[in-house]
C-alpha cells in the first residue's frame, strides 16, 4: 500500500487553486479550483471527504482521478503512517502583491511587476475566514501545526497581523515568515522572541547599489536597519533568521559582492545564510545536463569558505544545486 506525507499533512493556498502538496509546484491533487472568496462556498466537509478519497486512491494505487502516478514522494506505507483528517503544514500563497520588484520573482507573471506600497487585500481571496474555519472544524493539528508565509510580501497583506494573532490565540507550533524586511513588523519580532518562528529573506546583495538594481527599490538601508532590530530583539545566540544570496547573472555574480554580503551578515549578527543559483537558470542546467560554469563554481566555493571562516551556518545545497555542483 502507498503513502504520501504531503498528501496526509499539507494544505496549500495558491491564487487559483487550493491544493495538497507544494513541493512539486502545481501538480498535486486539487481540493478547490478558482475559489470565489465567499466563505459560505468553502465547504469544510467536502474538503474532508476529498482528502479521504485522494488518500484512499493513493493508498490503493488508483490513479484514475489522482495526478500522483510516478511521483517520487510516494512511499510504501508503514505502520507509523496513519491517515489523519488534520493538516500539519499550511502554505499561504494566496496573494501576489509586494513592495519591491525583484526581477526574478515568480509573481511577475501575475502582477506584471507592479509595486504596492500600502496594505491591500489579496487580489484573489481572503485567508482569515478559512483559517478560522479550519480551526473550528478541528482540521488542524495544533501541536504540530506549521504555517509558512509565501506569496508576495506579508507587509502589504491586510490580513497579515490578524492571521498571526489568530495562530497565537488558537495554537501553533511554528510560523515561517518570508519577507523582504523593508518594513519592520512588531509581531514577527514577538514570535522570534518566543522562539516559535523563523524569518527568511533573499537579500542577494552586500551593497546598496546592487540591491537597488535587483529589487528595483532603494530600500537597502531600511532592510539592514530592520534586520539589526530583529536580531537585537530576538535576544538569542542563534536567532532563526535566514538570509539568502541568490546568484544572478550579471547582477551579483562577482567576488566583491559576495565578500560584502558576508561582511554585512557578520556585522548585523546574522548566523544563518544560504546560497542559491537563480531557480530558472539552475533548472535549465539541471534539465539540459550542462555543467555549472567555472566562475560560478569559484563563487560557490568562496561563499562556503567565507561562511566557515566566519562561523556562519549555511544550508546544505538542495538536490538541483547538488547535481549541478558535482557535474
Ligand atoms: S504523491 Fe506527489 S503529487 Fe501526490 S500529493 Fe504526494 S507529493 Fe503531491
Ligand atoms: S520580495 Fe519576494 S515577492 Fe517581493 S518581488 Fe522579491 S521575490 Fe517577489
Amino acid at each position: 500500500m502507498n503513502h504520501c506525507d504531503e498528501l496526509n499533512n499539507v494544505l496549500t493556498f495558491f491564487p487559483d487553486a487550493i491544493r495538497s502538496c507544494c513541493i512539486l509546484g502545481n501538480i498535486g491533487p486539487v481540493y478547490f479550483k478558482d475559489y470565489d472568496g465567499n466563505i459560505k462556498h468553502f465547504d469544510f466537509n467536502l474538503l474532508k471527504a476529498k482528502k479521504k478519497k485522494f488518500y484512499e486512491d493513493l493508498q490503493n494505487g488508483n490513479f484514475n482521478d489522482l495526478p500522483c502516478e510516478n511521483c517520487i514522494y510516494i512511499k510504501e506505507k508503514s505502520e507509523n503512517n496513519k491517515y489523519s483528517e488534520q493538516f500539519e503544514l499550511i502554505y499561504l500563497n494566496n496573494w501576489t502583491q509586494c513592495n519591491c520588484g525583484c526581477y526574478y520573482c515568480d509573481r511577475l507573471s501575475y502582477s506584471k511587476g507592479k509595486i504596492t506600497t500600502r496594505k491591500v487585500k489579496s487580489e484573489y481571496y481572503d485567508i482569515l475566514p478559512i483559517m478560522k474555519g479550519l480551526y473550528k472544524n478541528n482540521l488542524l493539528n495544533k501541536d504540530k501545526l506549521r504555517v509558512v508565509f509565501h506569496g508576495g510580501d506579508l507587509s502589504v497583506l491586510k490580513e497579515f497581523e490578524p492571521l498571526v494573532k489568530l495562530f497565537l490565540k488558537e495554537g501553533i507550533n511554528k510560523i515561517d515568515f518570508s519577507s523582504n524586511n523593508i518594513i519592520y513588523q512588531p509581531i514577527i519580532s514577538k514570535c522570534l522572541k518566543k522562539k516559535i518562528a523563523s524569518l527568511n529573506m533573499a537579500l542577494d546583495a552586500g551593497t546598496r547599489e546592487t540591491y537597488k538594481k535587483i529589487k528595483k527599490v532603494d530600500k537597502f538601508d531600511n532592510v539592514v536597519k530592520n534586520l539589526k532590530k530583529y536580531v537585537k530583539e530576538a535576544n538569542s545566540d542563534d536567532p532563526e533568521i535566514n538570509v539568502k544570496y541568490i546568484i544572478l547573472k550579471g547582477m551579483n555574480d562577482n567576488e566583491t559582492e559576495i565578500r560584502k554580503f558576508i561582511e554585512l551578515m557578520v556585522g548585523i549578527g546574522i548566523k544563518r545564510v544560504s546560497l542559491h543559483i537563480e531557480h530558472r537558470y539552475a533548472i535549465d542546467l539541471f534539465e539540459e545536463k550542462v555543467p555549472l560554469p567555472e566562475n560560478y563554481k569559484k563563487l560557490v566555493s568562496l561563499f562556503f569558505s567565507l561562511c566557515k571562516e566566519n562561523s556562519l551556518y549555511f544550508d546544505k545545497p538542495d538536490d538541483v544545486m547538488n547535481y549541478i555542483l558535482t557535474k
